[in-house]
């Protein structure tokens, strides 16, 4: 019998701590996960999932346009965005009770609180103590705003998921992945909507032709992206709001959504009184093997601030659980992973930008095609695909890939592969096209742009 009530405490029933308490209690171990807020963490919750609807919702209007030329009487159209939410709600309960299924059926005890740890064995949680012999932190983060005055007047992702109306004019600030999606739903669904970003060019990190490709499509969308621009404090008057920006000048809107960033979750719950090293910005520090530095405290998924995306998260706890509990240790790569983002366009990448690669010391082949898809020969729209491939000159090995156009997310997935299998160009020539696609752009581009 052992000394603990637990073989696996989890703390946090998001994505990852879900997939490290199922597969550890696969493994035989006895595993509790203690979970504040509703299973499935943020991406079912208040991320990924409900995000990915609301972009479906805003495609239909440039859909209801597009039908036109080709042929369809389209009628009215008007958008009920009570429906939508109500609709997104509907779904993300069927998920969150799948989680919970999931977890009751893989015989994993579920504790519905906030847990804090009082010393590396012992959790309290919900009034009770409970100790364990191994401990999980997935925690997750929690969206961070800069503390200009107003700030209290602005919302962040969580609250853009359950507005009571669609704003007309939306002020969103940030240049990540979260400003540039919410920018692209809010649009689509018929709000006004100005981006500020404090930088040159909207998603620092990615390739610099995805950035100014992007930028200009979403320009033609009517998204208003003003860079190098910062607010400095936001005014509430009755149920309108001013920004008050650094050149001067003021913007007025019904609502502000901050996309500044997240912050890993780790305050609050005894972490540092235990001395678990955490970085200033809240990171929990962990080696290859998702440990802290206390031997028997582990932390995986954005609490970790690796690489912040639920796959990775997934991975991470099952590679967690497999090593501590099943007897089969293996590591995360956490090289070469490919990410989307779901502005509209979307945009796909996998691999290394070429800024990256240069910096990498490869002397490149870049390929490019930018071009307008089949669809909007007909359509009428102005939208453009871009494709670009960085290739290393000496070896010929396909160091990244990245998409802007329609489908880019899914057809990133399938060159992922490739990619990280370091398939060389003439690999990627080697399969024949499927016509007609935009995806044969990737097996088709024959001259390099430039050197
Ligand atoms: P990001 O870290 O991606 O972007 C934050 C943005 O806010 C950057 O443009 C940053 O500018 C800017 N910023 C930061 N602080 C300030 C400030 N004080 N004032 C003004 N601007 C500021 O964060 P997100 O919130 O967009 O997303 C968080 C993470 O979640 C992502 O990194 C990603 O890993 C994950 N995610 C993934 C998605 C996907 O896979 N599709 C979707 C959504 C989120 P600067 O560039 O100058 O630092």
């Amino acid at each position: 019998m052992s000394r603990y009530d637990y073989d696996l405490f989890v703390i946090g029933g998001g994505s990852g701590g879900v997939r490290a308490a199922r597969i550890a209690a696969g493994h035989g171990a006895k595993v509790a996960v203690a979970e504040e807020s509703r299973l499935g963490g943020t991406c079912v919750i208040r991320g990924c999932v409900p995000k990915k609807l609301l972009s479906y919702a805003a495609h239909f209007h440039e859909d209801f346009e597009d039908a036109r030329n080709y042929g369809w009487t389209v009628g009215e159209v008007s958008f009920d965005w009570p429906t939508l939410i109500a609709n997104k709600d509907k779904e993300i309960d069927r998920l969150n009770g799948i989680y919970k299924k999931l977890l009751i059926g893989s015989k994993v005890d579920l504790l519905e609180a906030h847990a804090v740890l009082a010393d590396p064995h012992t959790v309290e949680v919900g009034g009770k103590r409970v100790t364990a012999k191994q401990i999980l932190v997935a925690v997750g983060g929690w969206p961070e705003r800069p503390g200009i005055p107003g700030i209290e007047h602005s919302i962040t992702s969580n609250e853009a998921f359950h507005l009571p109306t669609l704003p007309v004019e939306v002020v969103i600030v940030g240049g990540g992945y979260i400003a540039v999606e919410f920018a692209g739903i809010f649009n689509g669904l018929g709000a006004k909507v100005t981006q500020l970003y404090r930088g040159e060019q909207i998603l620092r990190g990615f390739d610099d032709d995805v950035r100014h490709f992007l930028a200009a499509e979403m320009g033609k969308k009517g998204i208003g992206i003003r860079t190098k621009t910062e607010a400095s404090r936001i005014e509430k008057a009755g149920n309108r709001l001013t920004l008050h920006l650094n050149d001067g000048s003021q913007l007025t809107c019904d609502a502000v959504m901050y996309a500044t960033g997240r912050r890993p979750k780790s305050d609050g719950m005894g972490l540092v009184e235990l001395g678990v090293a955490v970085k200033p910005d809240g990171a929990i520090i962990v080696d290859a093997d998702s440990r802290t530095n206390v031997a028997n405290i582990h932390a995986i998924g954005d609490c970790t601030n690796r690489v912040n995306l639920t796959p990775v998260a997934i991975r991470e706890g099952h590679a967690y659980a497999d090593t501590v509990f099943g007897n089969r240790p293996w590591q995360v790569d956490h090289r070469t992973i490919a990410s989307a983002v779901f502005s509209h366009p979307p945009a796909g990448v996998v691999g290394l930008s070429e800024a990256e690669a240069r910096k990498g010391g490869h002397e490149l082949d870049i390929y490019k095609a930018d071009f307008k898809p089949l669809k909007h020969t007909i359509s009428g729209r102005d939208e453009r695909t871009l494709m670009k491939m960085v290739v290393d000159r000496k070896s010929q090995v396909v160091l990244g890939a990245h998409m802007v156009g329609m489908d880019a997310p899914e057809i990133i997935q399938a060159l992922a592969i490739a990619v990280k299998m370091g398939a060389t160009k003439a690999q990627f020539d080697a399969a024949i096209a499927v016509h007609p696609t935009a995806a044969e752009e990737f097996v088709t581009m024959r001259t390099p742009v430039a050197g």
